[in-house]
Formats: C-alpha cells, sequence, structure tokens
C-alpha cells in the first residue's frame, strides 16, 4: 500500500553517491527540496517518475571554479552548466567577482572577463544576493568575495600596496559580503589588478573571511617558472590567516615546466600535513583569459576568444592573424586589444597528474561570455566522465564523481550537498555512462555535451533530453561548519 506522496521518483537506477564509494542500485523519492527515501520506495506514490533504467544518478555537479557571477543574472538558465549536470557553481573566483563594486568607468582587464561597466552596478554583496533570491537562476550558487574587486573600489592607483585607510575600506566590504553570505575571498595575484598586493594586504583580507568562516581561493602570483614560490605564498596566507586555502586551477605553465607538478604536488601534500589545503583543476593542456603578451611567447598556440578592436577575427589563431597582417605576434596582440585568447601551454601529463591527485576538485574556469570560448566551458564535467574516466581509465567513475561531487561539498562546508543520502537536497543529475561525452571542442566550443538526460536541483528538474526547463530553483549556498 502506498500510503505516502512524494513528488518526484527515480526508479531502476544505479546510484554513484558521491562519497567515492562504489555504485549500488536504489530508488530515490524526492519531497520538496530533499531525499526522504532510497533503497525501497515502494512505500511513496510519485506524482512523476524518471525511469533511470541503465543509467547512472549522482549528486548533481558542482563547480568548483566559475567566473558565473553574470551569467546567473544575464542567461538564468545556465545552460552551458545545467547541460554538463552542473547544479551550483562558486562565483567570484581569481579576484573578480561582481559586486561589491558599482563602477563609474570600463572594468580594467581581467574584471572585463565577466561584462562591462554597465554589469556592474551592485554596491554590496547583499544587493547582488537579493537580485538573485528575487530573480533566481536555474543553478545553485556559492560566491566568493574577490580582491581585484575591493581594489579597483578602494583605491585610484592599483600599481602599488594598498594603504591602511583602502585596507580598511576594503575590510569593511569584505565584511559586509561575507555577512551576507559569502564563503569566502579570492585572489588573482597574476593579474595587474592584484599583483602589486603584497602578502600582508592578502593576508589582512584574508583574517577578514577567516573571522566569519571562510575560505581563501587563489590564482596564484605566478602558474609558470615561479610555481614553487607562489605555492610557498599561498601557504603562508592561509598559515598566518589561520583560513583553509584553495588552489585555483592548479597548472605548471610553460614547456620548460613541463613535469613540474611532480614537485608541486609533493610541495601540496607536504603542506596538508599542517593546514587545509584543497585544488580545483580543468582537463584540458590549453588556458584562457584576457590576451595577455606574458602568455604569447611561451604558447604553443593562441586563440582569439574575443576582439573589441576586431571582433570579426574571434576563434582565429593569433599566428594566422599576424601572417595576414605581416607583423610580429605581439603586434598583432595589441592591435587587437581588448581582447580574449586560450593559450596551448601545458603538458598532458601533468594536467592528468593533477587530475588524479586525491585532493583535486574539478572546476571548469569557464569563461561565458567570450564569443568563442575555450571549450571548457560546456564541455569539463563530460570530458572528465567519458574520456579520462571511461576511455583511458585515468579515474574510476566513482572518483571522477567524488571530485565533482562531495569532495567539493566537503572542501567548501556546502551541508547537504555534493551526496546522495536520505536528507540532502535533491541536486541530481541521471547520465549514460556509455555515451557521456564533451561535444565542445576547440572549434565548436558551444556544444551542448551529449549523455546527459536529466539534471535536478532542489528536487525541480532545469535540464531534460537536450533542452533547458524553465525551472528556476536556484538558491544561495553557505559555507557551513568554517
Ligand atoms: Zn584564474
Amino acid at each position: 500500500m502506498s500510503d505516502k506522496t512524494c513528488d518526484l521518483a527515480i526508479t531502476g537506477g544505479m546510484v554513484i553517491d558521491g562519497t567515492g564509494k562504489p555504485r549500488f542500485k536504489a530508488d530515490l523519492a524526492v519531497a520538496g527540496d530533499r531525499i526522504v527515501a532510497l533503497g525501497d520506495i515502494s512505500a511513496y506514490r510519485a506524482k512523476r517518475t524518471v525511469d533511470a533504467t541503465g543509467r547512472i544518478v549522482a549528486p548533481g555537479f558542482i563547480d568548483a571554479h566559475t567566473h558565473d557571477d553574470n551569467l546567473l543574472l544575464r542567461h538564468p538558465d545556465m545552460a552551458p552548466k545545467t547541460s554538463q549536470g552542473v547544479t551550483t557553481v562558486v562565483i567570484g573566483n581569481c579576484g573578480v567577482s561582481l559586486a561589491p563594486i558599482a563602477l563609474d568607468r570600463a572594468p580594467p582587464p581581467p574584471m572585463d572577463l565577466l561584462g562591462g561597466q554597465s554589469d556592474y552596478h551592485f554596491g554590496s554583496v547583499a544587493d547582488y544576493a537579493a537580485h538573485l533570491k528575487s530573480n533566481p537562476p536555474s543553478t545553485n550558487f556559492a560566491m566568493l568575495v574577490g580582491h581585484s574587486t575591493l581594489r579597483v573600489g578602494a583605491m585610484d592607483d592599483l600599481a602599488r600596496p594598498a594603504r591602511p585607510n583602502e585596507i580598511a575600506r576594503m575590510e569593511a566590504r569584505l565584511d559586509e559580503g561575507m555577512r551576507a553570505g559569502a564563503i569566502g575571498f579570492s585572489t588573482g595575484l597574476f593579474y595587474p589588478t592584484n599583483s602589486a598586493a603584497p602578502t600582508e594586504e592578502v593576508i589582512a583580507l584574508a583574517k577578514i573571511a577567516a573571522s566569519h568562516g571562510g575560505v581563501y581561493t587563489t590564482h596564484m602570483r605566478n602558474e609558470h617558472d615561479g610555481v614553487e614560490t607562489s605555492l610557498d605564498e599561498t601557504f603562508r596566507i592561509g598559515r598566518e590567516a589561520n583560513i583553509p586555502v584553495v588552489i585555483s586551477h592548479h597548472k605548471v605553465a610553460g614547456v620548460k615546466n613541463f613535469g613540474r607538478s611532480k614537485a608541486t604536488l609533493a610541495k601540496i601534500e607536504a603542506a596538508r600535513a599542517t593546514q587545509t589545503i584543497g585544488l580545483d583543476v580543468y582537463p584540458y593542456t590549453a588556458g584562457s583569459t584576457v590576451l595577455l603578451d606574458a602568455f604569447i611567447p611561451s604558447a604553443a598556440r593562441v586563440i582569439i576568444t574575443w576582439s573589441k578592436a576586431h571582433p570579426e577575427l574571434t576563434g582565429r589563431d593569433l599566428a594566422a592573424i599576424a601572417k595576414d597582417w605581416g607583423v610580429e605576434l605581439l603586434e598583432a596582440a595589441k592591435r587587437l586589444q581588448p581582447a580574449g585568447a586560450i593559450y596551448f601551454m601545458m603538458d598532458e601529463a601533468d594536467v592528468q597528474r593533477i587530475m588524479a591527485y586525491p585532493h583535486s576538485m574539478i572546476g571548469s574556469d569557464g569563461l561565458p561570455h567570450d564569443e568563442h570560448p575555450h571549450p571548457r566551458l560546456w564541455g569539463t564535467f563530460p570530458r572528465v566522465l567519458g574520456h579520462y574516466a571511461r576511455d583511458i581509465g585515468l579515474l574510476t567513475l566513482e572518483d571522477a564523481v567524488h571530485r565533482m561531487t562531495g569532495l567539493t561539498a566537503q572542501t567548501f562546508g556546502f551541508k547537504d550537498r555534493g551526496e546522495i543520502r536520505l536528507g540532502a537536497y535533491a541536486d541530481l543529475v541521471v547520465f549514460d555512462a556509455a555515451t557521456i561525452a564533451a561535444r565542445a571542442d576547440f572549434d565548436h566550443p558551444k556544444e551542448p555535451a551529449a549523455g546527459i538526460d536529466h539534471v535536478i536541483v532542489n528536487g525541480e528538474t532545469v535540464w531534460r533530453q537536450g533542452r533547458a526547463t524553465e525551472g528556476r530553483p536556484g538558491t544561495v549556498v553557505r559555507r557551513v561548519g568554517g
């Protein structure tokens, strides 16, 4: 006798629960936004049923590293993410967050990765969060407050360390952000808006985030020749501010650093003995950001992702453009500015070594406002599950899922997310392990993944059989237990 009702039943599937343990056969019952039964759900009469026979049922993926602050506002269906099975995004990475700043001029690079002046109009994190509360997106989101955003809002000259009164202003804004629900503080110490900040300036701000139980995430000062020195700086910030750190998109870039991930991972492993350190990685040997002279000489290939000066050249190789113009690469780059680019600058063996490191989370680092984006925006999660887990066997499917669900929820302190168990939020993805694959590539970067059947956020379906639904159940996710 069915004496209880539930909103949704998912039947016949194999559950990979996000903890890393082996899959098991189980049905699920969902009522409201929670999983209310797992295994035998015969006591429930379901209002609607998803047949998951022959499919994997996993926790919805958490994108550990995004620049989706403005995508949540402009394209609330979040199709680049929900199409991959992503149900929660961590925003505000690399020192760049849309809030808190109301800009009265064009955003300096790399803040232009999120949009133009008119997009930066939230003077507080509370305003930004309130806007999304009344205009909810399809995915959940967790907010980081960016150091570059704070610096641009507090300083008239970014090319020097902040003065005590400027640090006080940044501390007050970060404090407001943490009170409004931000999970922590991010830096992009590599970037011109952030690079003049000495370690002590970062420590002062990280202490504010720590006082609210936050995390510190960092696009480090150097991911090329100086990567190990940058790791030391990152560890010092974590120790002196007494804050958990997350190393963003860990990589060793440039031909002469190929193989160096052996040393960086050993260093991270040693430091983990005395402090809390996490990291994220994307599954590609090419990176992407604004077009920067510093990256051009060490890249094997550069593709233009957008150009204000020459939008018609988007998607073309910088080398071909330079040849057409009869100029050197750096001169061609200068004529394209402001612009964005993809840089082939890593070794596949390093990417695999970092991905297989037990504490590495998967994060896309996708750039949703680029005209011809890096395929990681649409392809990261299915590429890990299809190419790296199934096709080449770098990870078991259970381990791969863990790095995009349970591990990520644990690292960021997301309560009742990232795992399938009784009482957890019903953030779920139903996919076909045999066919899941990224279809986005460097030539066709906006293709949705293959093999994703259903994506459910807080009990509501947001992606079904290749299409976004009208569902907008996304909510802010806070950090618990910091
Ligand atoms: Zn970054």
